[in-house]
C-alpha cells in the first residue's frame, strides 16, 4: 500500500515537473526563436532600405549602358550596392535582381541559387506576401521580394533581398536538444529523488500507521484473557445452577476481578485513544501539586499500609495550570506503581517543590527498580518489565504512557531514574505559575 502510494506521488510529481519545464521550455525556444527571427527580419529590412537608396538602374546587367546614356554625375561617384566595397549588406545577408519571369539578373554575391525558384518569390511579392522562407541546396533562406521601379524588357526588376538561415535553423535546433535532453534528464532526476522523498515523507505516517495497528492488535490481546477467564468461570456456575453464590465464591471473585480489570483497562485505552485524536478536553485552574500529593497520599495509605510500606510525604506548594483529575491520575499511577513494586519494609516517598520556574513532583522508592534493558521502553503502551505476569495480571502497561501524555500535554515532562533491586524515582516537571 505504501510502495503504491510512494509511486503515485513519484508520478504526480515528475508530471508536475514534466509540466512546469515544458511550459519554461516551449517560453524560451519561442522567445529566442522570436529574438533570431527578429535579427533576420531587421537585418533583411536595413539592408533592403540602404539598396533602396541606389539608383534602381544598378538593379540591371545593363547599368553601364544606363550610365553611358544618363550623364549623370552624381550617379557615376555612388557605388553600386554588392560590389564588395559597398557597406550596404553585411556578409549574411545578400542580394539578387529578378525579372519578372524569376530569371536572375544580378547576383553579386554569386550565392549558390540552383534550388531557389524565384518565379514563385516574385509571384508572391505580386500578391503582397514579400517574406518568405524558401529551401536552397544545404540550408534555407529568408527572402523579403519587392518589385523596384528599375525596368527590363518594359517589365519592372525584382529585388530579392536573403539571408541564410542555417545559423538560425542550427542554433534553434541546437537548443531544443539541450532543453529535450535536459528536461528528459532532469524529469529522471526528479523520479529517482522524488521516490526518496516520497520515501521519507511517508515514513512518520507509517509508523503511526503500525502504531496504531500495533495499538489495537494489543488491546485485543489484553482483553482476550480475561474475557476468556470470565467465561470459564461463567460455564462453571452455569454447570452447577443448584449451587448458591457462597458455594461458587471463588468464581465470583475472579468474575468480579477480572471485570474490574477490564473497566480499568477500556478506560484506560479510551484515554489514549482520545489523547492520539486530541480530543481530550482539559480544564485551566491553578493546582497545587502539594495539597494534590497529600490527597493522594491520604487516598494509598490503606493499601500501602496493608503491605507493609510505609508512604512519607514532603508536601511544599507548587502551584501549576492544568486539569486537577488529570493532575490526580498522574500521582495515582506513580505512587501506585511505586506502592506496587516495592516489598513490605520498603518505603514510598513523595515530594513536591517548586524549583526555579518549574513545579516538582517526585516519587521515590525503596522498590525493586527497573532493569537498565527495559529503561527505555517503560512509558511504552502496554510494556510490562516483567511479562511473565501476563495479560490479566493487575496492571495494564498502560499507566506509564497515560502518566507521560499528561505530563505532556501540560507543557511539562517525566524522568525516571532506577537502580534495579534499591528502588525507582519518577521525577515530573511541569510549569509552575506564581
Ligand atoms: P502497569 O499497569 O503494568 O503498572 P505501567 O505502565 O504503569 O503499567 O508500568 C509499566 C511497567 O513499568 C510495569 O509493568 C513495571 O514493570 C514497571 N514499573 C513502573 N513503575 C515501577 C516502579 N516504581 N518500580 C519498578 N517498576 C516499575
Amino acid at each position: 500500500m505504501f510502495l503504491q502510494a510512494r509511486w503515485k506521488l513519484t508520478a504526480w510529481y515528475a508530471a508536475a515537473l514534466a509540466s512546469i519545464l515544458l511550459l519554461v521550455g516551449t517560453a524560451t525556444y519561442l522567445s529566442v526563436r522570436r529574438s533570431l527571427d527578429d535579427d533576420v527580419r531587421s537585418a533583411i529590412k536595413t539592408a533592403m532600405a540602404d539598396l533602396a537608396a541606389f539608383d534602381p538602374s544598378h538593379y540591371t546587367p545593363l547599368r553601364e549602358n544606363h550610365r553611358e546614356r544618363d550623364d549623370d554625375d552624381d550617379e557615376r561617384e555612388q557605388p553600386a550596392p554588392g560590389d564588395g566595397s559597398s557597406e550596404v549588406v553585411s556578409n549574411e545577408v545578400f542580394f539578387v535582381t529578378t525579372d519578372r519571369n524569376g530569371a536572375v539578373l544580378l547576383n553579386p554575391r554569386g550565392v549558390d541559387l540552383e534550388h531557389i525558384d524565384f518565379t514563385a518569390l516574385v509571384a508572391r511579392a505580386d500578391s503582397g506576401n514579400s517574406w518568405n522562407d524558401v529551401r536552397g541546396e544545404d540550408s534555407r533562406y529568408r527572402f523579403a521580394s519587392n518589385a523596384t521601379t528599375a525596368t527590363v524588357a518594359g517589365e519592372p526588376v525584382y529585388l530579392h533581398v536573403g539571408q541564410s538561415l542555417r545559423n538560425r535553423d542550427s542554433a534553434l535546433s541546437s537548443l531544443w536538444k539541450v532543453l529535450a535532453f535536459g528536461g528528459l534528464g532532469g524529469i529522471g532526476l526528479a523520479c529517482v529523488g522524488g521516490f526518496l522523498l516520497a520515501g521519507r515523507a511517508l515514513k512518520p505516517i507509517q509508523a503511526s500507521l503500525e502504531s496504531q495497528r500495533r495499538f489495537v492488535s494489543d488491546a485485543s490481546h489484553e482483553l482476550r484473557t480475561p474475557i476468556a477467564v470470565v467465561q470459564a468461570n461463567n460455564e462453571l456456575l452455569i454447570r452447577h445452577p443448584e449451587q448458591t453464590v457462597e458455594q461458587n465464591a471463588g468464581q465470583v471473585e475472579a468474575i468480579a476481578a477480572e471485570t474490574e480489570h477490564m473497566a480499568r483497562l477500556v478506560g484506560d485505552l479510551l484515554t489514549l485513544a482520545r489523547a492520539d485524536e486530541g480530543r481530550v478536553q482539559l480544564a485551566r485552574e491553578a493546582v497545587d501539586l502539594g495539597e494534590l500529593v497529600t490527597d493522594v497520599a491520604r487516598d494509598m495509605k490503606a493499601l500501602a499500609e496493608a503491605k507493609g510500606v510505609s508512604l512519607e510525604v514532603a508536601a511544599r506548594p507548587a502551584i501549576v495550570e492544568g486539569d486537577s483529575q488529570r493532575l490526580r491520575q498522574l500521582a495515582l499511577i506513580l505512587v501506585d506503581n511505586a506502592v506496587k513494586y516495592t516489598q513490605g519494609g520498603g518505603t514510598v516517598s513523595i515530594t513536591t517543590r517548586k524549583a526555579g520556574r518549574r513545579a516538582e513532583m517526585v516519587v521515590t522508592d525503596t522498590g525493586v527498580g527497573i532493569p537498565g534493558e527495559h529503561q527505555g521502553r517503560i512509558f511504552d503502551r502496554f510494556y510490562r518489565v516483567d511479562a511473565a505476569r501476563g495479560p490479566g495480571a493487575a496492571g495494564t502497561g498502560l499507566g506509564l504512557a497515560i502518566a507521560k501524555w499528561i505530563a505532556e500535554v501540560h507543557g511539562g515532562r517525566i524522568a525516571m531514574q532506577s537502580e534495579p533491586g534499591r528502588g525507582t524515582t519518577f521525577t515530573v516537571r511541569l510549569p509552575a505559575v506564581g
